[in-house]
Parts: C-alpha cells; sequence; structure tokens
C-alpha cells in the first residue's frame, strides 16, 4: 500500500535559492513541453511521447544553460506528469492540462530517486542541493518511491515521500444499509449525516473571513509593486495558511470520526463547473473544504478497507420523502423542515436529503464512482425512483 509522509524542511539560506532554480526550471519545462505538445498536435496530428519531451531536453539544456544546474531526474519526471494528466484528460474526462503558472499559491517539483533520509539526524539529502534539515517526527518502513518538495507562499518549506510498504491494501467491507451513512454537504451546516448529526460550519473561519476581507483590501490599496504591497501579501498568505491549517485540522478529525464508525460512505458528487464561478469568499472557502473532505474519505476509505459511494448531482433529492418516497414539487430552498402529506413523518431538509444520498448511492444505477472493490449488488427493478423509493430498501450482502 502507498502512503505518503510529509515532514517540514528548513533549508539554509545558501539552499532556498537552489530550492527555488528547481522548481522554476520544472515549471519552465512543463509549460515548454506541454505548449511542443499542443503544437505538434496541431501542426502534424502527432502525439508527443514522454520519452520524445526527454529526448529534446539536452536541446533546451544548451538554450538555457541555468537548467543544467538542476537535477535532470526531476525534469524527466516533468514530462511524465504532464503524460499522466494528458492521460487523465483522455481517459477520465478531466480538465486538459493547463499551464503552470508562477503565481500559484503552492509550488513544488520532484525528486524521482537518489535521496536519502536520515532518521538520525534529522536530515534528507537531495541530489544537487545537499543535506536538508528537517524533524523527520515519525518514521517509515518500506520502499521510498518519489518526493515532492513544496514551498508555500509564505516561505515554508515541506518535503513529502511516498512509501510503498509492500502490504496489500484491506479489502473493502460489504454493502450493507445499517454500515452505511449518506452525507449531505451545504452552506448552513458543513455537513449533515443520514444518522441525524449535523456538523456545524466552524465558527473560527467565520472570524477569519472578517479578517481576510480587511487583509484583501489592504493589499488592494497600497501601490503596485511597492514594498508596502509586497508585505500586505506576506499577512495575506499567513492569514490564508492560518485559515486553511485550521480547515484541514477539522477536516482530518470529521474524515476519521466518519471513516472509522462506518463501513461504506454515501456522498454525492460535487457540481465542479459551478463551483468555477464563485466569487464570494464565504462560498469559495466551502466548496474548497467540500472537495478536500471528500478526497480525505476517499483515501482514508482505501487505507482502513472501507467503501465510498458516489452518486451524481440529483436535484430532487431534496424534495423526495426518505420514508414514502413521495414528491414534494413544492418545497422550496427556504422550507427547513416539512411533513409529508403522504406518511406523514417530519422531516428536516438536510437529513432527508442525507438519507436519501443513502439510499441512492445503494443501488446500482445511481452510482457515478465506487472507492476499493465493487460488490455484486442485487439488480434494481425499473421503476421510477419515487415508487423505488416506496419498497423496502434491500440489503446487500458480500457478493
Ligand atoms: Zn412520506
Amino acid at each position: 500500500m502507498l502512503q505518503a509522509y510529509k515532514y517540514r524542511l528548513y533549508p539554509t539560506q545558501a539552499q532556498i535559492p537552489l530550492l527555488m532554480r528547481h522548481i522554476h526550471a520544472c515549471r519552465f519545462v512543463y509549460n515548454h513541453s506541454l505548449e511542443q505538445k499542443i503544437r505538434s498536435y496541431e501542426q502534424n496530428g502527432k502525439r508527443l511521447s514522454c520519452f520524445d519531451l526527454n529526448n529534446q531536453l539536452p536541446t533546451l539544456k544548451a538554450e538555457h544553460p541555468w537548467l543544467t544546474e538542476v537535477n535532470s531526474q526531476s525534469l524527466q519526471y516533468v514530462n511524465r506528469n504532464l503524460d499522466n494528466a494528458f492521460t487523465r484528460f483522455f481517459r477520465e474526462k478531466k480538465g486538459f492540462p493547463r499551464f503552470k503558472s508562477k503565481k500559484n499559491p503552492v509550488q513544488s517539483f520532484q525528486v524521482p530517486q537518489h535521496y536519502t533520509v536520515d532518521f538520525e539526524s534529522n536530515q534528507v539529502k537531495l541530489p544537487k542541493i545537499g543535506e536538508v534539515k528537517t524533524t523527520l517526527h515519525r518514521t517509515f518502513t518500506g520502499k521510498m518511491k518519489y518526493a515532492t518538495v513544496s514551498v508555500t507562499p509564505t516561505g515554508k518549506w515541506f518535503i513529502s515521500i511516498l512509501v510503498d510498504d509492500g502490504k496489500p491494501e484491506p479489502e473493502p467491507a460489504p454493502f450493507a444499509l445499517d454500515t452505511t451513512v449518506g452525507i449531505d454537504v451545504g452552506l448552513t451546516d458543513f455537513a449533515t449525516l443520514s444518522t441525524g448529526e449535523k456538523v456545524e460550519n466552524p465558527r473560527l473561519l467565520k472570524n477569519s473571513l472578517q479578517r481576510l476581507k480587511v487583509l484583501q483590501q489592504r493589499v488592494s490599496r497600497k501601490v503596485k509593486g511597492s514594498k508596502n504591497r509586497k508585505k500586505a501579501i506576506q499577512q495575506l498568505a499567513r492569514c490564508h495558511e492560518k485559515v486553511a491549517n485550521q480547515r484541514n485540522d477539522l477536516l482530518h478529525n470529521l474524515s476519521n470520526r466518519i471513516v472509522s464508525e462506518n463501513q461504506v460512505i454515501a456522498v454525492e458528487s460535487l457540481n465542479v463547473a459551478g463551483m468555477q464561478k464563485n466569487r464570494c469568499l464565504a462560498r469559495s472557502i466551502s466548496d474548497a473544504s467540500w472537495s478536500t473532505f471528500f478526497t480525505m474519505l476517499e483515501y482514508k476509505c482505501q487505507k482502513y478497507g472501507k467503501t465510498l459511494l458516489k452518486i451524481g448531482r440529483f436535484e430532487p433529492s431534496s424534495k423526495l420523502c426518505s420514508t414514502c418516497g413521495y414528491l414534494k414539487r413544492d418545497l422550496t430552498l427556504a422550507d427547513r423542515a416539512w411533513v409529508c402529506p403522504d406518511c406523514g413523518t417530519h422531516h428536516d431538509r438536510d437529513i432527508n436529503v442525507a438519507i436519501n444520498i443513502k439510499k441512492f448511492a445503494l443501488q446500482d444505477q445511481n452510482r457515478v464512482g465506487v472507492s476499493g472493490v465493487e460488490r455484486t449488488v442485487e439488480p434494481v427493478d425499473p421503476l421510477p425512483l419515487g415508487r423505488r423509493m416506496k419498497q423496502e430498501a434491500p440489503h446487500f450482502r458480500a457478493g
């Protein structure tokens, strides 16, 4: 099983420019290769492979001698990453690979091999850079794959080492109604579980939002290119980093708890296209939190042998009675609670949605994704959704 271990790095003042050079060079090669790939395809319909692009590296180095100061394996790895980005684009219908900007909040480069970790002296030795001080707060055993060195906007350096411990991934648990939890994410509450539990949006984030707004205003009032603007940008970056750290801490705690308490977790996939249009700060932070939360659920499920089920966006899920399947068409966004006219159940809007998500996810044809190994599930009758919900939800057993 693969697992990443992340440590803080403390490079010396002499090492920082070297590390930065690696980052610049990798971004430069990435953008150059992406351009080559696009041009070659447009001009003669030829798809350049990772191998073709690596063969161009010596010419590129001759044109830009500063590239020779950088670990050449890191540069080759860039082309491999680009290749993977294209594979994801073609096979998984992910977005077209984009050019990398030096304004991206986190900048990084990869070291595929020939780096060493010394737990005794708390040092990592990187090719072309040398021994860098670090805090190896936990040990690992297994085969070291590639390492990623990154820097945050506030100048903190990290190394993330991918380790293969050689053990197989645990078998995912079978689906069953009583070991599955449905989760609905929202703006009012961060998450609502089908068990009726509500997880509030943390208050400390709300306070930080106000502070972010003030700091953002300060930046925009300073003269472009001035020293004061640089200072203001640093302050804003520090605040953003604090918010992100607080948020990640909460998300780790929540996802750990949900994964440990349940065998199967059902979520509705997020409307990614709608997210990018959003310019409201509170909203964009929530969007980012949900994505991070789902990613955490996914890898933690894999690690602990649990299953994550994803269903597509399903609009009427809030209007459907989770007890009898009645569709209340006139339910508005303002209705936080309602009573089913058919069976008389009192519904909390969000809890009802979470229960519906759980029920839909247990039915084969509603799922758009499953983490872990998919189990045989009972065939579902062709009745329309609303009617189908009227029947007793089936129990699923291991195939
Ligand atoms: Zn009902």
